[in-house]
């Protein structure tokens, strides 16, 4: 089976997660804040706060920014469940806003139009989660510019996006948002096989994630109700959970950061390859906005079903049992039974709807050969019966 991701590890990667494992700290050492230090420049970010996975670096992003009980928070329903859970963990309120039918990312139009409405019934959102579905990002001035108006704050969810650019500068430099979130599970641009960083330039918000990293405990007597007892003292001023992410892992993700440009290229260049294979076939190839750079974590095609005889899931199946493990990103994430019960209507989100009956992710990774590619595009051409 040709999967739809998976990681490349070099010799390098080996050799520095196994100089770790040599060293004094498997934790709590020197190679984390390195990491931490090395995505930051990349990104041209003030601040770096590294954790076991995406999940957790969105849930201390939400405490950070005082999400709470009451509060409502918005965000792509065409996205992985931890870009909404994060708001639940808080005791907050989740609602959608659907996507754009040509980027998949949230909708520019829709989220102005749902603001008029929530600005009259009185339920703005006190955070918005822009997705960069696929790794293209989204309309960051455009959402920005809402922010401003409307008073809501903003957590990209950049877990396909490390490499990716917005208006030729880095994702993650947070010029449009508070706090921007990667992703570094393996099927993502770099991994560190679980983990995840959240990005900033206030100092304030990445203070509180890195308290909230650690149980909240700290060493810093600045930060403590009454003087230090001693040497041996420390304070929990918060409640914090253990979300730190290894040495190991660090080391990991510092010598795949040195590889990020040679990752992107490549995905770049295959996504060139199967846009031009399939320009004539009855599929949608992945629209890209000018002014964005994607990191191509996900080739997402969409299927012109008037065009095309089998179904969709007829499609699915072929593929699958021709060995090209084609995957779907994502089930929106209101039709998910947990989120049943919050009420959502599907009506409300046509676009999601319509995405969610045509899209197939096709096979995209750096690691996979020309070889690997022919065949995939061999057998799409098979299955649409071309
Ligand atoms: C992968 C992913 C996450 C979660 O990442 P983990 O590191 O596995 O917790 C969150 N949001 C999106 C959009 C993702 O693709």
């Amino acid at each position: 089976m040709i999967p739809y991701g998976r990681q490349s590890i070099s010799e390098q990667d080996i050799q520095a997660v196994v100089d770790v494992l040599r060293s004094d700290f498997l934790t709590q050492g020197p190679a984390v804040p390195t990491f931490e230090k090395a995505v930051a420049t990349h990104c041209g970010a003030m601040h770096a706060v590294a954790t076991n996975s995406a999940t957790s670096a969105l849930h201390i992003a939400c405490l950070a920014i005082g999400v709470d009980k009451g509060d409502i928070v918005w965000t792509s329903p065409i996205t992985f469940v931890a870009s909404a859970n994060c708001a639940l963990y808080c005791g907050a309120e989740v609602d959608f806003v659907d996507i754009d039918p040509q980027t998949y990312n949230i909708s520019v139009e829709q989220l102005k139009t749902k603001l008029e409405h929530a600005e009259k019934s009185g339920k703005l959102p006190k955070v918005l989660i822009p997705v960069h579905m696929a790794g293209q990002s989204c309309d960051m001035a455009a959402i920005h510019a809402l922010s401003t108006q409307y008073g809501f704050r903003i957590i990209e969810d950049a877990s396909h996006a490390i490499g990716g650019k917005y208006q030729d500068l880095p994702i993650g430099d947070c010029r449009y948002s508070d706090i921007t979130v990667f992703s570094f599970h393996p099927v993502k641009i770099i991994t560190t096989g679980e983990g995840g960083m959240a990005v900033t330039n206030n100092a304030e918000l990445a203070g509180q994630m890195q308290l909230l990293r650690s149980h909240a405990i700290t060493r810093d007597e600045s930060s403590m109700t009454h003087a230090s007892d001693g040497p041996w003292y420390y304070q929990q001023i918060g409640l914090g959970f253990n979300y730190r992410v290894t040495d190991i892992q660090a080391a990991l993700g510092l010598s795949q950061m040195s590889r990020l440009e040679g990752f992107v290229g490549r995905r770049r260049e295959i996504a060139g390859i199967y846009d031009k294979e399939f320009a004539e076939l009855p599929i949608t190839t992945p629209w890209q906005r000018p002014d964005c750079d994607s990191a191509y974590h996900l080739y997402v095609i969409r299927l012109q079903t008037e065009r095309v005889t089998p179904s969709h899931r007829q499609i699915f199946e072929s593929l699958r049992a021709g060995g090209i493990g084609v995957n779907l990103h994502y089930i929106p994430v209101y039709r998910q039974p947990y989120y049943v019960q919050f009420g959502y209507h599907s009506e409300h989100f046509p676009e999601a709807e319509r995405y969610y009956a045509e899209a197939i992710s096709l096979p995209m990774y750096p690691a996979m050969t020309d070889d690997m590619q022919a065949q995939v595009i061999a057998s799409l051409k098979h299955v649409l019966e071309i």
